[in-house]
């Protein structure tokens, strides 16, 4: 694409894309380029001070991550054919990890396609385009799904708070095929109804699916509270694995609707017991109540989403661990996970080590979690590395 207008990086600023990593600032370019030369979702041949060609991005002048590449080669047309190319690597290596059509076909940078999430229901596809030069793809993208599958839906989930940063509209629409929002998802020996238009994200949290099949083996005839639980993909499959009972939490009315459905769908409504309620207060409640758990799941939505709210999101994570680690029974088991990209693993470690001396408990880390395969980690991009945990036993 020798014609792509080009935007040209300060002296040394290439240094991160030379690195392997995809993404550019905005203090980064050249006045020589100025930003407000191009419109949101053009297509831009990236080069550096020194004018060496780094690859073809996508620009969008409205954020401070002003530029994301797409490839290498300067000479690449970004068309249907292209996009058909990176989705067929990544439904390649889906393929190859799961027996069942279920995952996270698509993992935005982890699979080059920078600003994509494409999650694969079976014969339901459900994406997100959270950059404008994903919105200015929408059709080519379409196209590409539809050359690798035969879906009855696809549908824009276009609703993520990406969008508003990248001065999006938020919508969510069927692009193709026919509307559905509640469809069946199996995962680790369960059903559950996802609501896939309505429900949060695209209506599943496909990344946590290998900590679930871990969580299972310490829970039979144990007592399990899931903090966080959204529709019991950590509890149901814990029921079903022979919990003598699990006591589930959520703010979410939705979410908990659909938890009670879920648990009867399985056959283990008689061992769920769901409350809405907010984290907090109902583990401060239980404490007061002197009620003890098992086997503790926290969960919790990303406490810190910006870098700015790295202090006050470390201070809930810590409060969070120390009220699971004070309601849990000897011996009893905590999984505690993170979903923030600004909190390290060493950081979450640190939340448990402190947490674990304020309630006054030894405690030890019998595994490590991370998110699972079908969202790979980018070994240049640390930003794509976001989901982390430990399963830790208490004294
Ligand atoms: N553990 C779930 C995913 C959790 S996502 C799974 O594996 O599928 C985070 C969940 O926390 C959402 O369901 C959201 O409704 C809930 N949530 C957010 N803030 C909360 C709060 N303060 N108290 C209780 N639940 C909360």
């Amino acid at each position: 694409m020798a014609s792509l207008p080009l935007l040209q990086l300060n002296k040394d600023q290439d240094r991160r894309v030379s690195a392997g990593h995809l993404w550019i600032y905005n203090n980064e370019i050249s006045a020589a380029t100025p930003l407000s030369s191009f419109q949101a979702g053009d297509l831009v041949h990236v080069v550096s001070h020194r004018n060496k060609s780094l690859g073809i991005a996508y620009i969008n002048p409205h954020t401070l991550l002003c530029a994301r590449l797409l490839t290498r080669d300067s000479q690449q047309k970004i068309n249907a054919d292209f996009l058909s190319e990176r989705l067929q690597k990544a439904l390649t290596q889906r393929e190859m990890l799961y027996a069942k059509p279920y995952y996270r076909w698509v993992f935005a940078e982890s699979d080059l396609l920078p600003g994509l999430i494409i999650d694969r229901f079976d014969d339901v596809i459900v994406a997100q385009l959270n950059t404008a030069g994903m919105e200015r793809l929408q059709s080519e993208i379409l196209t590409a799904i539809l050359r690798h599958t035969a879906p009855s839906a696809v549908i824009w989930r276009n609703d993520t708070m990406y969008r508003e940063m990248e001065q999006l509209p938020l919508y969510v629409k069927i692009a193709y095929g026919k509307a559905v929002d509640e469809h069946i998802v199996k995962e680790n020996g369960c059903e559950f109804i996802a609501a896939l238009q309505s429900g949060q994200k695209t209506g599943w949290f496909f990344d946590h699916r290998d900590n679930r099949s871990k969580i299972v083996q310490y829970v039979k005839d144990k007592t399990v509270l899931d903090v966080f639980s959204y529709s019991g993909a950590f509890a149901l499959p814990s029921a079903k694995a022979g919990a003598r009972q699990v006591v589930c939490v959520d703010s979410s009315k939705t979410a908990i609707a659909y938890l009670n459905k879920n648990a009867e769908l399985n056959g283990v409504e008689d061992r769920v017991e769901t409350h809405l309620a907010d984290a907090f207060d109902f583990l401060r409640d239980q404490l007061a109540s002197h009620r003890k758990f098992d086997v503790i799941i926290i969960d919790p939505p990303a406490f810190i989403k910006k870098k700015k709210e790295y202090q006050q999101g470390l201070r809930a994570y810590e409060k969070l661990n120390q009220l699971a680690l004070s309601l849990l029974n000897p011996n009893g088991i905590l999984l505690s996970a993170s979903c923030s990209m600004h909190l390290s693993n060493e950081d979450l470690l640190n939340c448990i080590r402190r947490a674990s001396i304020n309630s006054n408990r030894e405690t030890s880390v019998l595994e490590q979690l991370h998110q699972g395969r079908d969202h790979p980690i980018h070994p240049a991009i640390p930003e794509t590395n976001y989901l982390k945990g430990f399963i830790v036993i208490s004294q």
